[in-house]
């Protein structure tokens, strides 16, 4: 037992994922267990597997594991491409490193565009390398389009419209675990063959849950695939869900908890909800400018919605400020990971968020500054309440204006 004394009210979770659950969420999945071979699981199935498709975009299928999201990679690998298929990825952050060791470990040849983790993947880039492949040797090219490592956006409009320019026939994978639900994602339009994604981000869910959004053109590719796969195989989950049924148990009550995780998404919107993770980005960015502060994201063309990576000064361990904000505050701050450990920390803006939510975090931080005594000018929680308040303005207005 320690002898601190409680600590009043909600942690902070400012991490960006797994993110705090809405309350409706919470009492969604506090359901007691039923038969997942029964007449009620199966229409909770049905309902859910097309529901999900709008938060998708897509017509196509969506494939529900329970799974964490490494596990979405995996099987969006194994049941589309076979061993010694090139793949073509870019690091944008730890996320794409680590689907790229995925990649070698299964037998996949990742080629890796290396970068400082400072951009999101970059369309010229791809361009220049698909272009020299005039074999098409390159059987998909795999994005992380939400880096929570290096806090970059890629743009993936930009990426597709490279593939067809280029006529290259190669699957476009994109690893949407921190993004789906927070950025857009339109799997149809951006013809994305395998958007992958997780429960515990911007779905505002639990850790549990593995997609696969699945294309036409992926579903023809995973005839003709040979990697060994059984727990991911797509035949046998899609043979199944079409009665409303899974091949093995599913995780029942986080199901209950993504149907009204999505009804909450749409209730408020999803252009209202991109919008809202857009401003509270722009909101942490003005705070961390104020403060005299660098935002590791160095282009703004690739700034996140989502989370915000932030530099401290050379000698000063980001750590250490993490765990005094943690112990004065109660406020979990992100680690940076991989090649930035120790040197940025991470301001998660992303689910179940608002603008008072973000106030808050940001005035631990200014605090966490001075107590851990970080070189910084003071305001920056200022700076963004002024934004807000301004942003609150315009959309009152707006909203005056449509009546
Ligand atoms: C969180 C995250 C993952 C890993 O998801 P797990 O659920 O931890 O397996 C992969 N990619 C991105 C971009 C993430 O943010």
């Amino acid at each position: 037992m320690s002898n601190r004394p409680r600590s009043a009210g909600r942690q902070f979770l400012q991490i960006p994922g797994p993110t705090p659950i809405p309350d409706r969420v919470l009492r969604a999945i506090d359901m007691p267990i039923i038969d997942h071979r029964g007449p009620e699981f199966q229409r909770l199935a049905k309902r859910v597997l097309e529901k999900v498709k709008g938060i998708f975009k897509t017509q196509s299928k969506v494939i529900i594991f329970p799974a964490s999201g490494t596990g979405g990679w995996e099987a969006a690998l194994v049941n589309t491409l076979s061993p010694g298929d090139r793949v073509l990825m870019f690091e944008s952050g730890q996320f794409a490193a680590l689907w790229k060791a995925m990649a070698l470990r299964l037998g996949l040849k990742p080629e890796f565009i290396e970068s400082d983790w400072r951009i999101g993947a970059d369309p010229a880039q791809i361009e220049a390398r698909l272009k020299d492949d005039k074999n098409h040797e390159i059987k998909a090219v795999c994005v992380v389009h939400n880096e929570t490592a290096s806090g970059t956006t890629a743009p993936l409009g930009e990426i597709r419209k490279v593939l067809d320019k280029l006529k290259h026939p190669a699957l476009f994978f994109v690893d949407a675990v921190s993004s789906l639900g927070s950025i857009d994602v339109r799997q149809d339009e951006w013809g994305i063959d395998a958007v992958i994604a997780g429960s515990q981000k911007g779905l505002m869910l639990p850790p549990g849950l593995a997609f696969n959004g699945v294309s036409q053109k992926a579903l023809d590719a995973a005839k003709v695939s040979r990697f060994p796969k059984s727990y991911w195989a797509w035949d046998d989950m899609l043979a199944n869900n079409a009665n409303g049924f899974f091949p093995y148990t599913p995780a029942t009550n986080l199901l209950y908890g993504l149907d009204v995780a999505l009804d909450l998404l749409a209730e408020e919107g999803y252009d209202n909800v991109f919008e809202r993770h857009l401003r509270h980005a722009e909101a942490t960015r003005r705070a961390v400018n104020a403060w005299g502060l660098e935002v590791l994201c160095r282009d703004p063309k690739y700034y996140s919605p989502v989370v915000t990576s932030v530099l401290l000064p050379a000698g000063h361990d980001a750590d250490a400020f993490r765990a005094v904000v943690l112990e004065n505050f109660n406020m979990a701050l992100g680690a940076g990971l991989g090649k930035v450990a120790g040197k940025v920390f991470r301001i998660g803006h992303v689910g179940d968020t608002n603008d008072l939510t973000i106030v808050g975090a940001l005035g631990g931080v200014e605090m966490g500054l001075e107590l851990a005594g970080i070189p910084h000018r003071k305001g920056g929680a200022q700076v963004a309440m002024e934004y807000l308040a301004q942003q609150a303005k315009k959309s009152s207005q707006k909203l005056a204006a449509a009546e």
